[in-house]
């Protein structure tokens, strides 16, 4: 064998992982081989790696060269889009990767980052991402979503752009359904229009602002079911669900449940508006996963990348304390949220992909009390832990 790594925390059992090549070739209590290269884990927890299902890396770091204010929401966009007007693509992978890379230390294997695409930035956005995404393959999974920001009322040269944007290569198409106001239902289905020509998912800052008259989730779902675009879309956010009676919260999580839409919680969201109600979608088994979202920018001045923090947020906003509770989120932020992300061979087992990110505790409650460092990085078989993890 290649590597073994000895006495593993693998969902709560204690196992040797020997490793060939880029494979997992054995998962044992005690392997009898010896290999090259071992690494003694001393019951530390082990998973394949986080997976972040919404950050907006290309906007990253702009609190750095401007003050944060405390404004509106739309005095916030107005300021962004004065930055953005001044965007490169130097500085925008700059930015991205120094938050992409906080996130491989924090113990990121998958993420999803939204990249503004409008004829205020172009697809400048689009250019660095896709070229920090080929750069960085071996160690993380960036995907990128080509994201309608501003809407295509002020903006219809934004349709074009997006095109523009998939045909370079963008992994999927997001909107975000209260941008346009009155014509909501419009954003919708030009996406979803883009979606299809393209055939791939979509993903929509659904009903962000929490009040009842953006409230487009049941369009949403009833195109979804009309399109045959059951499970093909992401609503992140859905904070207008937290606005509804009973009945009417009823209503909309039987229709979630036919669309399959997944929702991604962005629990920082919680310093200006209620959250979707996390708990009733999962017990409504909606797919759900979690997002770092906005860092460091007009609209969030903290934030890391690291997607343990918004565990750790949304574990005291909507009090997931009991054991099968820290479970669910645990799952939001590996299996689930790469699930959400399309993949469905999450896990460390025998003949799978050997991905192994050793974390500095030896229970998952450990790792988000504490916001354990990342111990070891393994991708493909390969120890990337001296290069990511900066230790002697
Ligand atoms: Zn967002």
């Amino acid at each position: 064998m290649d590597l073994i790594i000895r006495n593993a925390n693998v969902n709560g059992e204690n196992l040797d992982i020997g490793i060939v090549g880029n494979k997992v070739t054995a998962l044992e209590k005690k392997i009898s081989q010896t290999a090259s290269k071992e690494i003694n884990a001393d019951g530390r927890v082990a998973i394949p790696g986080f997976v972040d299902c919404h950050l907006h890396l290309d906007k990253s770091l702009l609190n750095e060269r401007a003050e944060y204010q405390d404004l509106t929401g739309p005095e916030k966009g107005a300021l962004t889009r004065e930055e953005k007007a001044k965007f490169t693509v130097e500085d925008i992978t700059e930015r991205a990767e120094r938050i992409l890379l906080q996130g491989v230390k924090a113990g990121n294997l998958i993420i999803r980052t939204n990249v503004d695409v409008d004829p205020i930035v172009g697809v400048k956005g689009i250019e660095a991402l896709l070229s920090l995404k080929e750069k960085y393959k071996d160690i993380l999974e960036v995907q990128v979503a080509a994201f309608s920001q501003e809407g295509f009322l002020n903006y219809p040269e934004s349709k074009e752009l997006l095109e523009e944007a998939m045909e370079m290569g963008a992994d999927l198409v997001g909107g975000h359904t209260i941008v346009d106001n009155k014509d909501g239902e419009k954003h919708i289905d030009t996406i979803l229009e883009i979606a299809k020509k393209y055939d791939v998912e979509a993903d929509f800052h659904l009903d962000e602002s929490g009040n009842r008259q953006h409230y487009l989730l049941p369009y949403l779902a009833k195109k979804m079911i009309a399109d045959g675009l059951k499970g093909r879309v992401n609503g992140i956010h859905c904070c207008t669900l937290s606005a509804l009676n009973e009945e009417e919260k009823e209503e909309a999580l039987a229709l979630i449940k036919e669309s399959e839409l997944k929702v991604t919680a962005a629990p920082t969201a919680i310093s200006t508006r209620a959250l979707a109600p996390v708990k009733d979608l999962l017990n409504n088994e909606t797919l759900m996963g979690l997002g770092s979202d906005n860092v460091r920018d007009f609209f969030n001045p903290l934030g890391s990348g690291d997607v343990k923090q918004v565990a750790l947020l949304l574990s005291y906003v909507h009090r997931f304390f009991t054991a099968e509770e820290e479970e669910s989120i645990w799952k939001m932020i590996t299996v689930d949220g790469a699930k959400l992300l399309g993949h469905t061979d999450y896990g460390i087992k025998v003949d799978g992909e050997a991905n192994i990110t050793l974390l500095d505790g030896k229970t998952p409650k450990e790792v988000i009390a504490n916001q354990s460092q990342t111990y070891a990085i393994i991708r493909k078989g390969v120890d990337y832990s001296q290069q990511f993890l900066a230790r002697s």
